[in-house]
Order: structure tokens, then C-alpha cells, then sequence
């Protein structure tokens, strides 16, 4: 009976901790993990969001980057990283394209997280190198025909959508590039703009501004309709990429077992981010579409996730793409 009581009165104590714990969450700065390099797409996005969300939850959110192999370090550590809500996760449709890409993946999307929420859908381009011999898609496609030896394709290791946009562009163009692996299309972008690598497929949240400004040439978009902020630049199925469609969708994510109060507040945030004026204007000059409302839901973001697992398993197995 004593032995009882004791396991008893330790098991309140425990419980109202854990519950003292969760009413006065956030005490302290929550990291916001994102899996690519500082000044990347998915970084931008990330910084554009901790704002707001610092605002509405009265803590930091500081964006802490955890890069390479196409963002399964970051997942590995975010799913072994303590559930007490000081530890989130931003990573994009790389989530469900994993699971058939990495013989050994030390993570399950399905079973190590909470969801709080989708966040975003970002379309991809086609970039050169400035002074990359080619002005048009058709010259493009000449010129690999003849020198895809000597092209570099730049990309953000297996599983970064710059890779899966370059394999699809390679097989559906029937030629073979040499890929250069970078920590995330930031740095990939910077050897762009100083003419190390060639070509570089990568979100409209990094590339907007550059083709605007000129300082990269544009071949194409990865989405079937042209873009309202690049009214100019063809798609690359009007010109003869029949069906190529990438789009990347974005989720925020917690290690598993973070209380369910947490990520109610979590998810509150991420919607109030996500409807702040200054992030709806950004995210819009930068062709990025916000998620619907009730796709910022856990079992939102948990549907994408399954469905884009079932989506992307068969197509990447049949590809035969895989790191042992
Ligand atoms: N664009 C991503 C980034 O660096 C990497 C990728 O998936 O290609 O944010």
C-alpha cells in the first residue's frame, strides 16, 4: 500500500510538472531547424515566419541551420531531439521523398513527429549562368544535345527538390549532366552567380529577384501555368517538357511526443504568421502560395505527408535514384 501511495504521489508530481511546464511554455527561445544553408529558399521562408511568430508567442523563434544529405541530417536530429516544444522543424516535400531515397534513413516521417502545419506551395525555375551559351529553351536544348559533357547541374544533395527538378529535366531531356552537390541552393546560387556551375533548378522564393534583376538567365518554370510575377517566362511543358510539374509544398514539424497543448499554440502561430500582412506581400512578389487555412492543421500537413509518401515511393523506386 505505502509503495502504492509513494508511486502514486510521484506520478501526480510528475503530471502537474509536465503541466506547470506546458502552462508557462515558451519560457525560452524556441529553434525553428531548417535542412539547407542560410539565404536558401527554405531559409527565407523560415525567416520570413519566425517574425511573426516570435510576436504571438512572446519568445525568440531562431532559425538554426542543419545542413546536408538533402536534409536528412536535420530530420534525424529534429526526431531525436527532446518533445518539449523548444525544438521545431521546417522542411519541404524532401519529408516524403526520403523514405525511398536513403537505404538508411535514421528517421520515419510517419512515426517520429507531430505536425503543426503546412505552411507554403513554391514553384521552381530553370536558371544559367549569365553568360551561359544559350538565350532560349531551344538553343538549350541544342546545346546539351551536343555538350551535356561539359554542363554542371548544381543541386542540394539526393532529395533536395533542385534534385528531383534536375532528374526530371535530365530524363525527360534524354541527357546526362555532371550534378554538383551543394549544403543547400543558397551556396549553389552563389556558384551560379560567380559562373561555377551552369544550371541550377530552384525555388521561385530565392529566384524571383535575381531574374528580375537580371543576374541569372531564365529558361523556364516547373509549374503548366506561367507565373503573374514573370509574366514572360514560358513554362517548361509549353515548351516541350510535356506534364513537367514540380511544386514544392512546405510543413512545420515537432519531435514526437511534444505535448498536444504546445502544438495548438505552435499551429496558432504558424496561422497567424502566415496570415501577418508583411508575409502574405512577400511571399506573393516571390510566386509563393500560401496553404489554405485548414491545410495549417496537423492532420493536414499528416495527409499531405502520407499522400505525397505513396506519390513519390513508386516513381523514385522505379528510377532506381538511391544513397546506401
Ligand atoms: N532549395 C532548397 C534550399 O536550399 C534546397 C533544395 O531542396 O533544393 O532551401
Amino acid at each position: 500500500m505505502r509503495i502504492l501511495k509513494t508511486l502514486l504521489a510521484a506520478s501526480l508530481a510528475a503530471f502537474s510538472l509536465a503541466a506547470a511546464a506546458q502552462s508557462t511554455w515558451p519560457d525560452h527561445p524556441i529553434a525553428l531547424v531548417v535542412p539547407f544553408a542560410a539565404g536558401g529558399p527554405t531559409d527565407v521562408v523560415a525567416r520570413m515566419i519566425a517574425i511573426p511568430m516570435s510576436k504571438s508567442l512572446g519568445q525568440t523563434v531562431a532559425v538554426e541551420n542543419a545542413v546536408g544529405a538533402g536534409g536528412t541530417i536535420a530530420a534525424t536530429k529534429v526526431a531525436r531531439a527532446k518533445p518539449d516544444g523548444y525544438t521545431i522543424f521546417l522542411h519541404h516535400m524532401g519529408m516524403s521523398t526520403a523514405p525511398a531515397l536513403y537505404k538508411k534513413l535514421q528517421f520515419d516521417p510517419l512515426k517520429d513527429f507531430e505536425y503543426i502545419g503546412q505552411v507554403v506551395d513554391v514553384p521552381m525555375t530553370l536558371l544559367a549562368r549569365k553568360d551561359f551559351p544559350a538565350e532560349n529553351f531551344a538553343e538549350l536544348r541544342d546545346y546539351l544535345k551536343t555538350n551535356g559533357n561539359k554542363v554542371s547541374l548544381a543541386n542540394a544533395g539526393l532529395g533536395a527538390v533542385s534534385h528531383l527538378c534536375g532528374l526530371l529535366f535530365m530524363s525527360q531531356m534524354g541527357v546526362e549532366l555532371t550534378t554538383v552537390p551543394f549544403s543547400g541552393t543558397g551556396p549553389a546560387m552563389n556558384a551560379l552567380l560567380g559562373k561555377q556551375v551552369d544550371l541550377l533548378c530552384d525555388q521561385t522564393t530565392q529566384t524571383v529577384p535575381l531574374i528580375k534583376s537580371g543576374r541569372v538567365k531564365v529558361f523556364g518554370v516547373t509549374v503548366p501555368n506561367r507565373l503573374e510575377v514573370l509574366p514572360d517566362v514560358p513554362t517548361l511543358d509549353e515548351q516541350g517538357l510535356k506534364g513537367f510539374e514540380v511544386k514544392v509544398w512546405h510543413g512545420m514539424y515537432a519531435p514526437k511526443g511534444t505535448p498536444p497543448q504546445v502544438i495548438e499554440k505552435l499551429n496558432a502561430a504558424l496561422k497567424v504568421a502566415m496570415q501577418d500582412p508583411d508575409v502574405k506581400r512577400r511571399l506573393t512578389e516571390l510566386s509563393s502560395d500560401i496553404a489554405p487555412m485548414d491545410k495549417i492543421s496537423p492532420q493536414g500537413l499528416k495527409t499531405q505527408l502520407e499522400s505525397e509518401i505513396n506519390r513519390w515511393g513508386p516513381v523514385i523506386r522505379k528510377a532506381g535514384v538511391y544513397a546506401d
